[in-house]
């Protein structure tokens, strides 16, 4: 019984897959030679799409910014390849146009070596757009407890984490199933200074005294647009923002905080290590309010 309900709740689930500007019907296969898949060299953005029910408008959040970001990625990775904003904005767009998608989607615009190159191949581009459903729970996000990593970011002189690398989740992976091993639910980031720098795929924000802060850009991280939003929001509506060095010994001294990030949306952090933190502060509970605002145009 269990695995009818799956099959029927998976068939109703987007799923599109195109691989250089195609629609692929069936699976693709790369080659096992593939330098991309062996050395894990691409670059990609996650973007999400917030559909109102009965509003036939999909907000593609932030697109702009996410193509500007990945512009930069590709060359930092010296990856030469035509790339054009314009076209591959309007290739997003039309893809949902034509399937007439009206839910929440994630949308993955991956890059990564073609053939079968060496890693140091700077030509050969190719690139996929993967479309699937997905859950957004800003309407009541669940808390997460982090621990505080063994593992180290990643830093600017060695794997630059402003670059939205694959590559760069390694980095994460260590740090996630260390902590997990010792029960927390996530991680959180150390910088080799010792100053905090973002979890494993989102930026973290806290809150003291009404005032917001958030580790500077300086801070290891990469410059997420979910953070960039709440900073607008935040001084819009008159909050102190504060975009500083914050050191490991400074966390105890928060009343709140929350991860930020297009996947992560807005979640707020019960604990981090021993420190209990407040999961409903008001000044959480109005970003969270302004976001949604931000998302779908009106209150929701
Ligand atoms: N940091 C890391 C390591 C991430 O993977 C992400 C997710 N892209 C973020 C921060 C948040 O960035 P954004 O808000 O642009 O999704």
């Amino acid at each position: 019984m269990r695995n009818e309900w799956f099959v029927i709740y998976s068939l109703l689930m987007i799923d599109l897959n195109y691989y250089n500007g195609k629609k692929l019907e069936d699976a693709h296969c790369i080659s096992l030679k593939n330098a991309s898949f062996l050395y894990g060299i691409n670059c990609f953005e996650g973007i999400r799409g917030y559909y109102l029910p009965g509003s036939r408008f999909l907000n593609v959040l932030d697109l702009d910014d996410h193509l500007n970001r990945l512009g930069n990625s590709l060359e930092f990775l010296n990856f030469n390849v035509n790339y054009n904003k314009v076209i591959i904005k309007n290739e997003i767009l039309k893809i949902i146009n034509d399937n007439k998608i009206e839910e929440n989607i994630y949308i993955r615009l991956t890059y990564f070596l073609e053939g079968e190159g060496s890693w140091r191949e700077t030509e050969n581009i190719g690139f996929t757009i993967n479309i699937r459903s997905i859950y957004s729970d800003l309407l009541n996000p669940d808390a997460i407890q982090l621990g505080i990593s063994k593992f180290l970011r990643i830093s600017k002189d060695s794997l630059p984490p402003f670059v939205k690398a694959g590559s760069n989740y390694l980095n994460s992976r260590y740090a996630l199933l260390e902590t997990q091993r010792r029960g927390f639910e996530g991680a959180l980031f150390l910088n080799n200074n010792g100053f905090i720098s973002e979890a494993t795929g989102s930026c973290i924000f806290f809150i003291k005294n009404g005032a917001i802060y958030t580790p500077s850009d300086d801070s290891d991280i990469l410059l997420g647009i979910t953070r960039n939003t709440i900073l607008k929001l935040a001084i819009a509506s008159k909050i102190v923002v504060n975009c500083v060095l914050v050191p490991l010994e400074e966390v105890d001294s928060f009343e709140c905080a929350f991860l930020a990030g297009t996947m992560a949306e807005l979640k707020p952090i019960s604990r981090i290590n021993d420190h209990i933190l407040d999961i409903n502060h008001p000044v959480f509970m109005k970003l969270l309010k302004l976001y949604r605002e931000y998302i779908y145009g009106m209150e929701v």
